[in-house]
């Protein structure tokens, strides 16, 4: 993939932390980082647009701009621009210009980010809670909408969801120990759930990861089940509201105001192979049911 960039040096990736409201914030005990915003500024620039990024995180941020529907636009290639941009920096991701001088441009965008963290906990530029093992095997894999991506990740209960492309039939395995408390199975396109199949676990602490648009008829685990970091859950898909193959993953709390996503960070890049080695071997589980069917 062209854009696959391998990270110089090794951070943890935290996935979305702007706009923190105070009730997160809040919530973040240990929370070293001060809130902040990144935020996507379009302003006029000769006779074409200019396109900034704020970061006002005490972290650098991945962006991702993609400029679609072009008319009239010169200057910006195929229209997918993927910069970093550091901690408390406005940076000039993109400039458009006007192909023809005379008539207007036309375009439309999209826009998300993925800030970086490091590795140690309870220093600036990390964030609170445990890390989430890559939920998948094999890889490596991209993000195809980071954070606050406008496209869909927009509202309370999906601002912090990332999407990460992958094949159809990638096993999907679970980020975090605990309780399989909802599962979704036979969902065969996009309709009647937007989410389509899914497996939504709850977690010691009260917070549930949801893994959505599972290949239909490939959820192998059950409402009440324990899982361990990488049981696996199912495979990959593209059901429910999705525009390709890929996994949705979100973290959320309860509030007052129902689940909200929030803030949470992978304990490795996301474009790099999982590593389940140091845990609980992630066929554990795979050899346990099958032992058990055989025995029944
Ligand atoms: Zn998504």
């Amino acid at each position: 993939m062209p854009f696959l960039r391998p990270f110089a040096y090794p951070l943890l990736f935290l996935l979305g932390l702007a706009p923190w409201s105070a009730a997160l914030a809040a919530n973040n005990q240990s929370g070293a980082t001060k809130p902040g915003t990144v935020r996507l500024f379009i302003n006029r620039a000769g006779g074409g647009k200019a396109m900034d990024v704020s970061n006002t995180l005490d972290v650098p941020v991945d962006v991702t701009l993609r400029i679609s529907r072009r008319v009239n636009v010169a200057g910006v290639g195929n229209g997918l621009i993927r910069t970093r941009v550091p901690a408390n920096s406005r940076v000039r991701v993109a400039t458009l210009s006007k192909r023809q001088p005379g008539g207007p441009i036309m375009f439309k965008h999209s826009f998300s980010y993925v800030p970086l963290f490091t590795p140690e906990p309870r220093q600036p530029g990390s964030v609170a809670g445990p890390a989430y093992a890559l939920p998948w095997q094999g890889g490596p894999f991209r993000i195809s909408q980071g954070a606050g991506g406008d496209y869909s990740h927009n509202t309370p209960r999906g601002r912090h969801a990332v999407d990460i492309a992958m094949p159809i039939g990638t096993p999907i395995l679970a980020a975090r120990a605990g309780t399989v408390v909802a599962v979704h199975n036979g969902q065969a396109g996009r309709h009647p759930d937007p989410a389509g199949n899914y497996v939504r676990i709850r977690h010691a602490d009260g917070s549930e990861s949801a893994y959505l648009h599972l290949s239909r008829g490939s959820v192998r685990v059950g409402t009440g089940q324990r899982v361990k970091v990488g049981t696996p859950l199912g495979e990959s898909g593209n059901t429910g509201r999705s525009t390709g193959p890929h996994l949705h993953f979100v973290v959320q709390k309860k509030t007052g105001d129902g689940m909200v996503s929030v803030p949470f960070r992978f304990a490795q890049p996301v474009e790099s192979l999982p590593n389940f080695a140091s845990r609980e071997p992630w066929d554990h589980s795979m050899r346990r049911s099958t032992s058990s069917r055989l025995t029944k």
